[in-house]
């Protein structure tokens, strides 16, 4: 189970006005299905996104994981968070660019203390009905290509929760439709959230959608 309680987060910038990012943010969410989050450019997506991920930490609130409050977590708790419950994909995928598709993948395992095993790498990458050489690096990959290949390290830690920042933004409509059939299809035994502004996708996949305005859930419905 997994709940966020009245997230505030303000940024202070050093001599500018502070940005009230999240105004008090509290949702429930339950253990699988699809849930998007949508709202405009600069209403706090990304913000509520990295909070949840524990890559960021809030100006007040809490979530609650397990009924485990963040208020009561240590640092180990966090990495251990981040690192086995949470997996994470983004709009510019943030694979490692020096290292080929197979050390991408080995070092999500290894920053689990787990050995890069080689049946678990292939494994990860069927899941994501991705089939290439796995020697060769992001930059010689297509942009669908190398949100499989995100997609499929967040999957090797057999993460509770996925959260995916626009994953689809920087690519086209057919490659992206074909990233959220795949991420969907996770979203039957995992918790999937995905922030973005594009509302046809969020209709067409998402089995929950949340508004986001100005750093407040603005709605909150469920999809038939
Ligand atoms: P979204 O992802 O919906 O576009 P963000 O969560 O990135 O929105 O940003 C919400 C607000 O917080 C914006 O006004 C943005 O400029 C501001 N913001 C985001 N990150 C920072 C930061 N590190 N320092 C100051 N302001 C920030
Ligand atoms: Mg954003």
């Amino acid at each position: 189970m997994f709940q966020v309680k009245d997230l505030v987060k303000t940024y202070r910038p050093k001599k500018a006005e502070p940005v009230f990012a999240l105004r008090g943010v509290s949702i429930d969410f339950g253990e699988t299905g699809m849930v998007f989050i949508l709202g405009k450019s600069g209403s706090g997506k990304s913000t509520l996104l990295h909070l949840m991920g524990g890559l960021d930490v809030p100006t007040s609130g809490e979530l609650v994981i397990d009924g485990k409050s963040s208020k009561d977590f240590s640092k180990e708790d966090f990495d251990d968070y981040r690192n086995t419950y949470a997996g994470f994909v983004f709009q510019e995928y943030n694979l490692l660019p020096e290292f080929t598709v197979y050390e991408n993948l080995a070092l999500a395992l290894q920053l689990q203390g787990k050995r890069a095993d080689r049946e678990k790498i292939r494994e990860s990458l069927k899941r994501v009905e991705l089939e290439l050489d796995e020697k060769r690096r992001p930059n010689e990959l297509s942009g669908g290509q190398k949100q499989r290949v995100a997609i499929a390290r967040a999957l090797i830690k057999d993460p509770k929760i996925i959260f995916a920042d626009e994953p689809t933004g920087a690519l086209d409509e057919g490659t992206g439709s074909a990233i959220l059939t795949l991420l969907k299809s996770f979203s039957r035994e995992k918790l999937v959230i995905v922030v973005s502004h594009d509302r046809e996708f969020a209709e067409k996949y998402g089995d929950r959608i949340l508004e986001l305005a100005d750093g407040r859930i603005v709605s909150d419905s469920a999809m038939l």
